[in-house]
């Protein structure tokens, strides 16, 4: 060989006569130490962790090591001693399989293969749905009837999917566990592999006369009404959650959830933003100038607004505490923002026309006194207005 190779119990650091447990233990360490996942990019420590275990490999196997004893590495050249072997493939699955045994727990658990128990209790899938709710029933709060098809256990068979007068029986090929274990013999030695049992699925039961109802799964879908309640404040997109009203579970698992998607529909009037709602009123010109009041809309029915003389349009108020309950407490309220528009008439009858002209006249001097000041009159009143914000 043109490589000159370490001894092998030297690379372990244990003597000749270590029994196997000490390999292992040996190996172990050495392997945690110089695994690649712990020293990414480390060519040197990648080498010492394939040295060690190639070390391991043979020293663990009792053949090889008899034929090591006898030969050393000689043993395992081309041609020589009759182990008729090259080379490692340490990213073979084989490989896999020896760390899952050697050092599972370290590396997150078991071996890759066998996963968990596949015949574990596991909650059911959840069922997802919608209800649409008009703005008021969501900013108060309504009770819906809702209907969906969920998997009911089959009322022939019990739930148990065999056929009337049968019974499922224990899995012949896993006795019952859901998984099987098989042992291969391998280079690295005896691997064990875990999976599960493909003919029960992990259930440890098979039928053997199917339910001829629900054909052996022992559920029917079903027809079922929900009432669910839906709590004032709630918003468009959001989720009632119905806790195990969903599908069944697996291997006496817990049932799922129904989520219940609220949509809410679109009010001609208000809009809403969080918890506050939003609307905009027509004032008439002359309440606008003299003051007066206006009739608003709130969803608790109308509200009498006083208006200020010389209000101008688009002026913002607060309605405190008008706006939609919160959702974790009703008693707290958002605000309603109202937007006076003033209107200006474009229909006036002559009668009209006549007084506004006089009107005009009248207060000539007040009114146009921005007019004959020119333009700072006007970028004045603008300033004023963005200070008027939500009076
Ligand atoms: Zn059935
Ligand atoms: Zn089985």
């Amino acid at each position: 060989m043109a490589e000159q190779k370490r001894d092998y119990y030297e690379v372990l650091g244990v003597e000749k006569n270590a029994d196997d447990a000490a390999i292992k233990k040996a190996y172990r360490v050495l392997a945690k130490k110089y695994h690649p996942d712990m020293n990414p990019g480390d060519a040197e420590a990648e080498k010492k962790f394939k040295e060690a275990s190639e070390a391991y490999a043979i020293l663990s196997d009792p053949e090889k090591r008899r034929q090591y004893d006898q030969f050393g590495h000689a043993a395992f050249d081309n041609g020589a001693g009759g182990g008729g072997f090259g080379g490692f493939d340490f990213n073979s699955a084989d490989f896999g399989d020896i760390f899952g045994d050697i050092f599972g727990d370290f590396f997150g658990g078991g071996s890759r293969r066998s996963g968990r128990a596949s015949n574990a209790p596991m909650k059911g899938a959840n069922l997802r749905t919608s209800v649409h709710i008009t703005f008021e029933e969501a900013v108060f709060g309504t009770s819906k009837t809702i209907e969906l098809n969920v998997k009911e256990e089959c009322k022939t068979c019990h739930g148990t999917g065999a056929k009337e007068g049968t019974q499922p029986i224990t899995c012949p090929k896993c006795g019952g566990k859901g998984q099987v274990v098989f042992t291969q013999q391998s280079f690295f030695g005896t691997v064990r592999n875990v999976q599960t049992c493909p003919d029960c699925n992990g259930t440890g039961k098979v039928i053997k006369d199917k339910c001829t109802d629900c054909h052996g799964s022992g559920y029917v879908p079903m027809k079922k009404r929900f009432e669910v309640d839906i709590p004032a404040g709630i918003d468009n997109g959001q989720c009632k959650r119905l806790a195990g009203m969903g599908e069944p579970g697996v291997n006496g698992g817990p049932r799922g959830d129904v989520l219940v998607e609220v949509i809410v529909g679109r009010h001609p009037i208000f809009q809403r933003q969080d918890y506050n709602i939003y609307s905009t009123v027509p004032v008439s010109f002359a309440v606008a100038a003299l003051g007066g009041e206006v009739v608003i809309d709130t969803v608790d029915g109308k509200v009498i607004y006083d208006v200020k003389p010389g209000t101008q349009t688009d002026t913002k108020i607060r309605l405190k505490g008008k706006g939609v309950p919160n959702l974790r407490n009703k008693e707290v309220r958002g605000d309603h923002y109202v937007t006076l528009v003033v209107q200006v008439p474009d229909k006036l009858s002559g009668e009209a026309k006549e007084l506004l002209r006089k009107f005009d006249e009248v207060s000539g001097d007040s009114l146009n006194a921005a007019k004959r000041m020119g333009d700072g009159g006007a970028a004045e009143g603008k300033e004023k207005k963005k200070k008027g914000f939500w009076k």
